[in-house]
């Protein structure tokens, strides 16, 4: 979609820090951690929020959460824990419009959030 950030670092046309990259799926560090580890985990394709998922996106979904799980393995901290949050419009502060997972890990995390 033009005109959409994330859209132009899945496309490699923005440059990003990278952890991971496959035909559907980008995972790359936040430019403004909240976390020590918090990256981000974005389908390539252009979605605007979780709101517009379907059914058909369901073995997108899978994908991406089998991704977190090995990336937060490799990382170390699949036992000390990790959150993963994705913000829907403007009460829970999205501010990308492209459908994004924030994982977050290595400090204690407030529940519940703010
Ligand atoms: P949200 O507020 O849930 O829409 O999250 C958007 C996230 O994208 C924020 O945590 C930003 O810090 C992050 N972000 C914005 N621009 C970039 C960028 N160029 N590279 C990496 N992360 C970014
Ligand atoms: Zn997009």
């Amino acid at each position: 979609m033009d005109d959409c950030l994330f859209c132009k670092i899945a496309a490699g046309e923005i440059p990003s820090s990278k952890l991971f990259e496959d035909d559907t799926l980008l995972a790359f560090y936040d430019i403004d951690p909240q976390a020590p580890v918090h990256f981000l985990v974005i389908p390539k394709k252009h979605i605007s929020s979780a709101a517009d998922l379907t059914e058909e996106d369901a073995a997108l979904l899978g994908h991406i959460y089998a991704v977190i799980a090995r990336l937060c393995k490799e990382l170390g901290v699949a036992e000390s824990g990790y959150r993963v949050v994705t913000n829907v419009g403007e009460d829970a502060g999205q501010s990308v419009k492209h459908l994004h997972f924030h994982v977050l890990a290595k400090r204690s995390l407030a529940w519940p959030p703010g």
